[in-house]
């Protein structure tokens, strides 16, 4: 038997669309379906409209996240996303921004900074957004504790 649009599922449509930048024509082009049923899916999917130029927002802050990360050698790395005119990286997602520090934070660590962010004193890149260059009070009296020979 030989396949016919109609074969075509809306999980192979929906597979596509949600990678970002891609719109319903190039969707309906690749796998040979009519565009009203490509932007059908889409909408049940409540997935953003492409706009020519303009980029698909990301589903998850997480996905935001790890786009804005550029690792450099030394394990370090860079944030391509946007900054604060006093420099400090910021992340800016469905309309709402925090430094990148605290994104980049809770998504290596799984759990939200306590109180300020700083660089661990084995980071010496400026603005550096490596997860595990990063530390909260939590992680800075843990290591206090470890340098002061804190061994229980
Ligand atoms: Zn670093």
């Amino acid at each position: 038997m030989t396949a016919t649009v109609a074969e075509v599922t809306d999980q192979e449509i929906a597979r596509r669309l949600t990678s970002a930048e891609v719109s319903n024509l190039s969707v309906a082009r690749a796998l040979g379906v009519p565009w009203g049923r490509v932007d059908e899916v889409r909408r049940r999917l409540g997935l953003a409209t492409y706009r020519r130029g303009r980029r698909v927002p990301e589903t998850t802050w997480q996905e935001a996240v790890r786009r804005r990360v550029r690792e450099v050698p030394g394990g370090h790395a860079d944030w391509t996303g946007s900054y604060h005119p006093n420099g400090t990286p910021i992340l800016s997602w469905r309309g709402r921004a925090q430094t990148a520090y605290q994104a980049v934070f809770r998504l290596h660590y799984r759990r939200p900074p306590q109180d300020n962010i700083s660089h661990s004193p084995e980071c010496d890149r400026e603005r550096c957004v490596a997860g595990e260059h990063l530390e909260d009070r939590v992680l800075r009296e843990q290591r206090r504790s470890r340098e002061a020979g804190g061994v229980r």
